[in-house]
């Protein structure tokens, strides 16, 4: 169905002149006139044009139950019936966020019982900024300041969200990063792993954490944030010895461990939570995207005990949002919770599409431009190389290969997103066998026609 609406290209038009678009080159957009998406149900969406695509990014990262679920749409409407907003400041409290904060305290791992409620990713990262450095102040250590992160790790793009990750294309705009953040090397064997193993580089990387905590001062240090798989950053999973040293590095030092679980969160990995798949304690973690499955904005802080009560106990927190525990944001997250446990499809996730993905997924690493592919339950990423061998890196500008394959890829109906040279996916967990199957086939018809295409431009060489 085709709703009733303007010719694509008017609609095109309009946007150009009107729309500014996040993470977009403006004028170049205008160009070419923006794909307009109508509408979607399972893990399909539609556009202007009525075409079919497969959606292999659950729209970004976080439409894990799918598209068009009836139970999320009036959960929210008897929400906004009953009560559409009231704040959580002052001494208030309200029905869905009392109930989804009891909720998230059963399902995270841990003693993460206490719930901060944020609009986002990025300002739940804002957040835990304050929250740890406040936590260190009332615990009589101000100097427990700085935070450390890691290049190429995404946290946010505000301006807490964005100096905390790790994208120099972020840092060059407006003056970020903001004091007291440092960052330390990724755990990205493929591309930086040179001569190491996997194992050795794994434990060089997560050495450097502890490298920087003594070169800063462990008296300075207040936290290290991280993504347990980095999504943004190319779905790069780090070798198997990266986890266990971080957990022995900043327990040895006293640091609190920040997990940035927006996307590995409610189900990506297969398990509620990537902190149980890769078996990381942390102190807080942050939560967005999946926690609705993106039918309305909501991010959390789930907070361990300990922090809880040092923060209860001060002064009066001096933080928060207009609309933190938005009670539509909270109604809609329990019935997403309520169907992703009843339905068993996190279970599911887990124990059967995760492998049948996985093999399909590893599959395409016999394709000639693919050197590496990687994948935790339902988030993947394939390195493209002109030479597996040797690991290279392509003779032209990072991402013109990659931007070649997703265009490809869009083509042939099928959204998969390019990072650099990486091509990654991240479908709704409800995604079928069968649909896996039209996955990899249409990955493959796109990375046979970047092939062609690279290599009648002469742009299959090595740097
Ligand atoms: C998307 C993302 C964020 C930012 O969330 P927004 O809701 O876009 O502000 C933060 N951290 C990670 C790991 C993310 O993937």
């Amino acid at each position: 169905m085709i709703d009733n609406h303007l010719p694509t290209a008017e609609l095109q038009a309009l946007d150009a002149a009107h729309h500014m678009h996040p993470f977009t080159h403006g004028a170049a957009l205008a160009e070419k006139g923006a794909r307009i998406i109508t509408s979607a149900s399972g893990v399909w969406l539609q556009d202007s044009d009525g075409a079919r695509i497969l959606d292999a990014m659950a729209g970004l990262w976080c439409v894990n139950l799918g598209y068009g679920r009836e139970e999320l749409v009036e959960a929210a409407a008897r929400q906004m019936r009953q009560l559409p907003f009231y704040n959580t400041f002052f001494q208030t409290s309200h029905v869905p966020a009392i109930l989804l904060a009891k909720k998230l305290a059963e399902l995270a791992p841990g003693d993460l019982n206490h719930v901060f409620f944020n609009g986002s990713g990025s300002d739940s990262n804002d957040t835990n900024l304050r929250l740890v450095r406040h936590y260190w102040e009332l615990r009589g250590k101000p100097e427990k300041f700085n935070v450390i992160s890691r290049w190429n790790g995404y946290h946010g793009s505000t301006m807490g969200g964005g100096s905390l990750g790790g994208m120099k294309g972020i840092h060059a705009q407006g003056g970020l990063p903001i004091p007291g953040i440092h960052h330390i090397d990724q755990p990205d064997w493929w591309s930086e792993g040179g001569d190491m193993s996997p194992e050795e580089f794994g434990l060089s990387r997560a050495r450097q954490l502890e490298e920087k905590i003594l070169e800063l001062g462990p008296d300075t240090v207040a936290a290290f944030i991280a993504e347990p798989v980095q999504g943004a950053g190319g779905v790069i999973v780090a070798p198997e010895t990266y986890w266990p040293e971080i957990q022995r590095i900043v327990k040895e030092y006293g640091i609190l461990l920040i997990l940035d679980e927006v996307i590995t969160g409610f189900g990506r990995t297969g398990r509620w939570f990537g902190a149980e798949t890769l078996g990381i304690t942390p102190d807080i973690m942050t939560v967005a995207k999946g926690i609705t499955s993106g039918y309305i904005p909501l991010g959390a802080s789930l907070v361990s005990d300990r922090i809880a009560q040092v923060i209860d106990e001060g002064d009066e927190f001096a933080h928060g949002y207009t609309y933190s525990g938005h009670p539509v944001a909270c109604a809609v997250a329990l019935e997403n919770i309520r169907l992703l446990e009843e339905e068993g499809i996190i279970a599911r996730a887990g124990s059967e599409i995760a492998p049948y993905l996985k093999e399909k997924w590893e599959s395409l690493a016999d394709h000639p431009l693919v050197g590496e592919a990687k994948i935790v339950g339902l988030m993947g990423s394939i390195a493209l190389t002109p030479d597996k061998a040797s690991r290279a890196k392509f003779k032209g500008d990072a991402g013109t290969v990659g931007y070649i394959c997703r265009e490809r890829c869009f083509a042939n109906n099928l959204v998969m997103r390019h990072v650099g040279d990486r091509m990654v996916i991240s479908p709704p967990l409800v995604i079928t066998k069968e649909e896996i199957d039209e996955l990899i086939a249409r990955a493959r018809l796109s990375l046979d026609e970047t092939l062609e295409r690279i290599e009648a431009e002469g742009l299959n060489v090595p740097a």
